[in-house]
């Protein structure tokens, strides 16, 4: 973060995080995942709720087991939990042993010349791996047939004496999709190659695929930030982000007049219109206001009129007589909720997420 808003320089727009949302939702998952460990992605600054306020707020609800894409998330995580067991999605980045030995981040290997890199670098004293098998996304991991080969080299196992064999769903957030059931009997099989290595497949949605999806670990993200894990939700978790900003000014708009740039909406009535202090560079989505998106003002819901700004929006409150200056609009939340806006903005509630911006003041509550 390059820039942060504080006492000295108030934000008119706010981001609250709900740290017992966020524990709640863990614990739900974690019953949801039976006997399996519930570890948590906490990747890309925890879904852009904050990286170290979350993932402490998780370590204290029993989260012992992280997640992150990146060495430098790795360093920022360890700082915050000096205990915790942490992984690097990304694998073994930068060839930078020294880095992964002394904060004992383990990274997620998933290519035969990472493996070697790692074997030629770590020394005896490395962190566990992770082994990433493809069983199908064609991303990261290796390919089912090099997984079986590694598993019979003797000497490169007991070389790399990994802590955990995992996989990734392609297409979880789709229940029906014959790549779920065919991605968990091949990694059942690759797992049985691995004796006395924990397993891990499933992310928030595959958790609802039940016990034969879930192994020894579980791996959500989504789902622990409020968003959407697939469609029909089986978990319905709690919100929690919350997005806020001020109405800095209601204006009269006379019936014929147009709001905002490009002049794409215009009234029909006359109206009144709410400026509020967000706009596009805080990722609000400029597409958005064109889509039928709506903002909470004084517990009731008016539609946004008019193009979104860089720092600005426009809500037409026409028939909210009451809603005046200095009140909150809130853009996401419990009355707007996540997933609604990212299907509106045509995307998943995930790009929402870490798409948030650094603009605004960030209050966390609980935890
Ligand atoms: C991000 C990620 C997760 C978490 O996925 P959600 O869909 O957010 O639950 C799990 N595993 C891997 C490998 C990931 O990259």
């Amino acid at each position: 973060m390059t820039f942060a808003p504080g006492k000295e320089a108030p934000a008119p727009a706010r981001l609250t995080v709900d740290l017992d949302a966020l524990a709640d939702n863990w614990r739900l998952l974690a019953t949801a995942s039976g006997p399996a460990e519930t570890a948590a992605a906490v990747k890309a600054d925890a879904y852009g709720t904050g990286l170290a306020p979350a993932a402490t707020a998780l370590h204290r609800a029993g989260c012992r087991t992280f997640f992150v894409a990146l060495p430098a998330e790795g360093l920022a995580l360890r700082a915050a939990l000096p205990e915790a067991t942490i992984y690097v999605l990304g694998g073994y980045l930068g060839r930078a042993a020294g880095l992964y030995r002394r904060h004992r981040l383990q990274p997620v290997l998933g290519d035969m010349a990472e493996i070697d890199e790692w074997l030629a670098d770590a020394g005896a004293d490395a962190p566990a791996p992770a082994i990433h098998v493809d069983t199908g996304i064609n991303r990261l991991g290796l390919p089912v047939g090099a997984a079986r080969a590694l598993s019979g080299d003797h000497e490169r196992m007991a070389a790399l004496a990994p802590a955990l064999v995992m996989s990734h769903f392609a297409c979880a957030d789709d229940p029906g999709h014959p790549l779920n059931g065919r991605q968990v009997a091949c990694f059942s099989e690759v797992r049985g190659w691995f004796p006395g290595v924990a397993a891990s497949l499933a992310n928030s949605a595959g958790i609802g695929f039940g016990a034969a999806a879930r192994f020894d670990l579980t791996r959500p993200g989504i789902s622990l930030y409020g968003g959407r894990a697939r469609e029909r939700d089986d978990h319905p978790v709690r919100p929690v982000i919350t997005l806020t900003a001020e109405v800095l000014t209601v204006r009269e708009v006379p019936a014929g007049e147009s709001v905002g740039y490009g002049a794409t909406a215009t009234v029909s009535r006359p109206s009144r219109v709410a400026i509020v202090s967000l706009g596009y560079a805080d990722g609000y989505p400029r597409r958005l206001a064109s889509d039928g998106a709506e903002a909470a003002v004084r517990g009731r819901r008016f539609p946004l009129i008019g193009r979104v700004s860089m720092d600005l929006l426009a809500v037409d409150v026409t028939d909210g007589p009451d809603v005046r200056r200095g009140d909150r609009a809130e853009l996401i939340g419990p009355a707007v909720p996540l997933a609604e806006v990212a299907d509106r903005a045509g995307t998943i509630g995930y790009e929402i997420l870490t798409s948030l911006g650094c603009r605004f003041e960030r209050r966390y509550e609980g935890g």
